[in-house]
């Protein structure tokens, strides 16, 4: 099985679900031969919200897994959620098993899952949760480890949300950011199909993966898309996402030109200076409110007075566009001056 850290981008590409030995195949040969993807997936036990939808074919699919991996030589992947899925799936030597998202949010799930993989060799991903939940998402991988689960790595497909939205999982990239910090030894890739839902928004949001430094991505393709049996509207032909994944950049970590790094260093010097200043005003800034502080007390006079404060946030805001900062950013910056002024003056108040 090829190693998750080993190249980058490591793409991960194929249907939904395996739906008969003939669409499995037909697919996985188009990709192989795309010579774009490294790792060829399929769901054989589809998770689906409503009974009557198509809840895959089971451990009929695995030889056609085992099939396709004859006939490519690709390593194949498939979802696993129950411990009769990972003794199938290892029986039949899948090579790469990853926990979906609704299997996350369930530690019950997780739990009997490692169980039953245990010490087998065999790298796992973690999708996240459902719900914005770093630390369950969390919470999942360390139930793995600890069942001796030792290459493990991590999906973000977004999060489920309420009411009408340009994304079928909104991406909340900080949360990825989160786990990233957290687990920084762990490889992450993005799923931009469960995120858009839609074959429109693929190309930006695995462009925000790459730049975000991810590890690869997860994308659903199908020799026939329109007639897929689940997530039809998101999945793309192999022509489509080799044209998609040759549109994406994945930019160098750094670079070993001196002009580069002589700017860099230049402009980094800059900023530590600009630094240096901004701490001066702020600490300027917080002895006046001090000083306001002191005649606040001297003369019996409350310290928050919400019309001044209102001002200040409305002489500020109006200037964010010939500063050519956004509002949104000047207010988080206010808010957080206002909340340290009115500690200090409370502190003078009390003396
Ligand atoms: C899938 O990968 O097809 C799938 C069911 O994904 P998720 O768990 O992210 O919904
Ligand atoms: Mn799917």
């Amino acid at each position: 099985m090829i190693d998750l850290t080993s190249k980058k981008p490591i793409i991960i590409s194929g249907p939904c679900s395996a739906e008969t030995l003939e669409q499995t195949l037909a697919t996985a040969q188009a990709l192989a031969a795309s010579g774009k993807v490294d790792i060829f997936r399929a769901g054989v036990w589809k998770p689906r919200t409503k009974p009557g939808m198509f809840e895959g074919n089971g451990e009929k699919a695995l030889p056609w897994l085992v099939e396709v991996k004859n006939a490519t030589g690709l390593p194949v992947a498939t979802e696993v959620a129950n411990a009769k899925h990972v003794e199938a799936a290892l029986k039949y030597g899948v090579d790469l098993l990853w926990i979906g998202a609704r299997t996350t949010s369930n530690p019950f799930s997780v739990q009997e899952v490692a169980e039953a993989i245990g010490g087998a060799d065999v790298p796992v991903l973690v999708k996240n949760p459902m719900n914005a939940d770093v630390e369950l998402w969390n919470g999942a991988v360390e139930r793995l480890a600890a069942r001796g689960v030792k290459r493990l790595g991590l999906i973000h497909r977004g999060f489920s949300g309420y009411g009408s939205s340009q994304y079928r999982n909104t991406p909340m990239w900080h949360l990825a950011l989160e786990i990233m910090k957290r687990l920084p030894e762990l490889p992450i890739f993005c799923d931009p199909s469960h995120i858009c839902g839609n074959r429109t928004g693929l190309l930006e949001v695995s462009q925000q993966a790459a730049d975000l430094n991810f590890n690869g991505l997860m994308l659903e393709s199908h020799v026939t898309p329109d007639s897929a049996w689940s997530d039809a509207k998101q999945q793309v032909t192999p022509e489509r996402l080799t044209e998609l994944l040759d549109s994406v950049i994945w930019r160098a970590e750094g670079s070993d030109s001196v002009a580069y790094q002589t700017s860099l260093d230049e402009l980094r010097g800059v900023i530590d200076r600009l630094d240096d200043e901004i701490l001066k005003l702020l600490s300027r800034r917080m002895e006046a409110a001090e000083g306001i502080g002191r005649i606040k007390r001297e003369n019996n006079v409350m310290i928050l007075q919400a019309s001044r404060w209102n001002q200040v946030v409305e002489r500020v805001l109006a200037r964010s566009e010939e500063l050519g900062l956004s509002q949104d950013f000047l207010k988080i910056i206010l808010e957080a001056i206002h909340i340290e002024s009115i500690n200090k003056q409370n502190h003078v108040m009390k003396q």
